[in-house]
């Protein structure tokens, strides 16, 4: 007997363990650990995993797996052991991990149809339905689900037995084909053809000759219409008569293939590089894993150092995993990957749509590439023999996951490090304190550049004191000092850098005589003013409301719009620098696919004056003529209810000054904040990175938190207030009795916000150094409430909280 043990697509606590089934004999000798299959499962039948194939079961009543989805496992054996390890490490669901590890297109969806049982009792079918199963035994839920008269028939006829449900599953992924035509005789038999052809039939001579003269023996069939101006009807005749052979043939859709990307070669690395490069090669030459943190300064030429490490890795016949953050993800970063390996590279952003993130993962799966640039989940290729992977800007959020699997891509690239015995390389200009720590204990090893390419010095920084700006008069969102530097700029054609941490036109609505905020009413927190629209929505919720016109509360006309947005900026330089040209950069103007790029290729080409963007300028961006950067208002952040928001702040504005004067013109640097003595935006004003690490880590030793103690943040959500309390209650206090007594739980405590889609939120925050027993607590708490969690209870653990909201 063989047995398979599945991993089904419900994700589930009563359902997060392999199901044993048993193999039909037709896929015994093809079967493997990590192929999908379809089983049945209950009513239904799912997509599920086979994480392993055994001879033995306890299953009295086995039912067989009905489909096989595979030929050969999408999960190899490091991967399905990488899936069970996530699992634990983040106590998420095993399905939820394997479906993170693989495109979105190989996720399975589930149609409902509607069956009818006996094709004999047709005529006793309610009326209304007959047409529908006229011609079939089956439709499509779909179909019908909208019309309330076939609803109340289909209900009808399920009860008496008439109708049966079925859920069918479909498997996404479809690979994009085109046809082929070739000829299937020889080229002296093709000329005789075309000399012995009647003359109706020139079309069909054309087509001969056209594979004759280009000598070729295949031609798509879309090409060959189109060059020859040609219908249908003599490629079909040709067809018939066996003279062109047609075929389907496998296209990838890629999304960089109008574009040429110039080859590049190896730089002779400056002194720093290459002490910096070399632990990492004599790691990749001696197979053995380590993790560096490669701390260098915004333009002292870390991409150099990957690049020629990784060259060092195809040469060993290996691979190669890049991770930049998505944000960063920029046609530059790209190119620069694509000019020195080519059409080796994959690139996987979100920015492609399922088919192309499915063609590239493939190209990566069949081993026709040998690095990957993408963004976090790129961190789960499946190549089988990688000598190095390289995470970029290391600092930044998005590499931790805020869904389930709550992972952190940094774990998973020191995991598989260790598996592939090769080095972790983390690059950053502001690690995090986590990484710097570890560093610094030696846990990593430390490489630092701390010159800039080219002796190029760093950008002078002032910091401007709005509030001065204000009570001297100035009610302008520019200080005097950057409108004067922008005229500067303006009048010698150079280019201005304009930072804003907001979206919109501005942020919130407030009334100037009674203080009153216009707020969600789901999720309490203020609703975002929207001009183009006239429109205030949510950001959590979507929720949206036209703009009042008067104050809700007291009923003044004076409802302002408070605060600053990009659009608001630019309207702005319009009143004050009619002849500025603008190119303004946020959510709104770069939601459409490759936007983003075309603004960034624009001001590249000098098309404007004045790049205006929220944080996705902030990052990776090297334009030779940008020799001013501005912050318009630098503490947006800090006032966060977050633990890192001087963190963020401090590596934002290193960020956003490292556009500043990176080729042969000086940069400049200005930012306005109406909190000029605080130390992040200080110590960001002098490049100071370590004096900045010395000065966080003490507040981190005060208040308890990481790099010092790790942390866990449960969090509890219902409709009902009283529930949510009494359950984050329940948990806190096992959790204060289960767990030693060094360990620092906190809460009962609402969240920072506190409703959303109104349901209410509380937390439970535990500080811990060492807990061994941690996850195992976590777990009985989970299980405790198992059965509440399919209804109106929700519970999230995060073992490794980024967002505290
Ligand atoms: P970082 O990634 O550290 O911000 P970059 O890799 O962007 O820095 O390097 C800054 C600039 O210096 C780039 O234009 C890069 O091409 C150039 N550069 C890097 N290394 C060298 C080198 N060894 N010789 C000459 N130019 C270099
Ligand atoms: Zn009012
Ligand atoms: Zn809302």
């Amino acid at each position: 007997m063989m047995i398979a043990k599945v991993i089904v697509d419900v994700p589930a606590m009563q359902t997060d363990r392999p199901f044993d089934y048993l193999v039909p004999e037709h896929y015994q000798d093809i079967i493997k650990p990590g192929v999908r299959v379809i089983v049945p499962f209950g009513p239904r039948n799912l997509q599920g995993f086979v994480i392993a194939i055994e001879a033995k079961t306890e299953v009295k009543k086995l039912k067989p797996i009905q489909k096989l989805l595979d030929v050969e496992p999408i999960l190899n054996e490091e991967l399905l052991q990488l899936g069970q390890w996530v699992t634990e490490q983040t106590l998420s669901y095993q399905i939820s991990s394997f479906q993170a590890m693989l495109p979105a297109a190989l996720k399975a969806k589930y149609e409902k149809e509607i069956i009818l049982v006996n094709r004999e009792e047709f005529s006793t079918l309610s009326q209304n339905l007959k047409p529908l199963f006229q011609e079939s035994d089956r439709i499509n839920w779909t179909d019908v689900e909208d019309e309330p008269d076939f609803v109340r028939a289909i209900q009808k006829d399920l009860k008496i037995g008439l109708l049966e449900v079925d859920y069918v599953v479909k498997a996404k992924g479809k690979k994009k084909t085109h046809r082929v035509l070739s000829i299937n005789i020889s080229k002296d038999e093709a000329e005789r053809l075309v000399s012995s052809l009647p003359s109706q039939a020139g079309r069909q001579k054309e087509v001969i000759e056209y594979f004759i003269l280009n000598d070729m023996q295949e031609v798509s069939r879309i090409d060959l219409k189109e060059r020859l101006r040609a219908t249908d009807s003599p490629i079909k005749t040709l067809i018939d008569k066996g003279i062109l052979v047609e075929k389907n043939v496998e296209i990838y859709r890629d999304p960089y293939s109008h574009r040429e990307f110039k080859r590049t070669s190896s730089l002779q690395l400056t002194e720093e590089q290459t002490n910096a490069i070399s632990p990492i090669l004599s790691s990749i030459e001696s197979n053995q894993h380590q993790t560096y943190l490669l701390y260098g300064v915004t333009g002292s030429g870390k991409t150099e150092v990957y690049l020629q490490s990784i060259e060092e890795v195809l040469k060993k016949g290996q691979q190669a995993i890049v991770l930049v953050p998505e944000i960063s993800l920029t046609p530059q970063m790209v190119e620069r990957f694509k000019g020195r390996f080519g059409s080796s590279v994959a690139v996987l952003h979100s920015g492609l749509s399922v088919g192309e993130k499915y063609d590239e993962w493939r190209k990566i799966y069949r081993k026709e590439v040998n690095v990957v640039v993408g963004a976090r989940s790129a961190i789960f290729a499946p190549f089988e023999n990688i000598g190095i992977i390289i995470i970029d800007e290391e600092h930044e959020s998005s590499y931790k996951q805020e869904e389930n699997p709550r992972y952190h891509a940094r774990d998973v690239a020191i995991y598989r490090g260790q598996y592939h015995r090769c080095p972790v390389v983390l690059g950053s200009a502001t690690p995090t304190l986590e990484s710097f720590a570890r560093a610094k204990k030696g846990v990593y090893h430390l490489l630092t550049l701390s010159k800039r390419m080219h002796e190029r010095e760093m950008p002078k920084v002032d910091i401007i004191d709005m509030r001065e700006e204000l009570r001297t008069g100035n009610r302008s969102m520019f200080s005097e000092v950057l409108f004067e530097k922008l005229q500067d700029r303006l009048a010698k054609g150079e280019q201005t850098v304009l930072f804003l941490n907001r979206r919109g036109y501005s942020t919130f609505i407030m009334c100037r005589d009674c203080g009153f905020v216009v707020n969600c009413t789901e999720c309490d927190i203020s609703l975002t003013y929207h001009r183009s629209q006239n429109l205030v929505k949510c950001h959590y919720c979507g929720h949206e409301e036209r703009a009042p016109s008067t104050c809700p509360s007291c009923h003044s006309e004076h409802i302002r719009f408070f605060g600053t947005g990009t659009q608001k900026v630019e309207e702005e330089i319009g009143k004050l620098l009619p002849e500025a040209r603008v190119i303004r950069m946020d959510v709104d103007t770069t939601s459409k696919k490759g936007s983003h790029e075309k603004l960034l290729t624009a001001f590249g080409e000098g098309k404007a004056d004045i790049l205006l963007g929220t944080q996705m300028i902030a990052k990776g961006l090297d334009f030779p003529k940008v020799t001013l950067v501005g912050v318009l208002t630098a503490d947006t952040m800090l006032h966060l209810p977050d633990l890192r928001s001087s963190e963020k702040t401090f590596q934002l504005l290193t960020q956003v000054s490292g556009r500043a004067g990176r080729h042969d013109l000086p940069g400049e640097v200005v930012i306005q904040t109406y909190t000029p003595e605080h130390y992040s935006i200080q110590l960001a004003s002098g490049h100071n990175y370590n004096d900045f690490y010395h000065q966080e880590m003490i507040m981190r030793k005060v208040h308890q938190y990481p790099p010092f103690y790790f942390m866990t943040l449960i969090t509890v959500s219902h409709p009902e207030i009283t529930k949510v309390v009494g359950v984050t209650e329940k948990i806190s206090s096992y959790m204060r009795t289960h767990l030693s007594s060094k360990s620092i739980v906190l809460g009962p405590a609402a969240s920072p916000i506190p409703r959303i889609k109104n349901r209410y939120r509380y937390q439970c925050m535990i500080k811990y150094k060492d807990e061994p027993r941690l996850k195992h607590v976590l777990r009985e708490v989970l299980d405790h409430y198992q059965r509440e969690i399919g209804q109106d209870l929700q519970i999230t653990v995060d073992m490794n909280p980024y967002m505290m909201m």
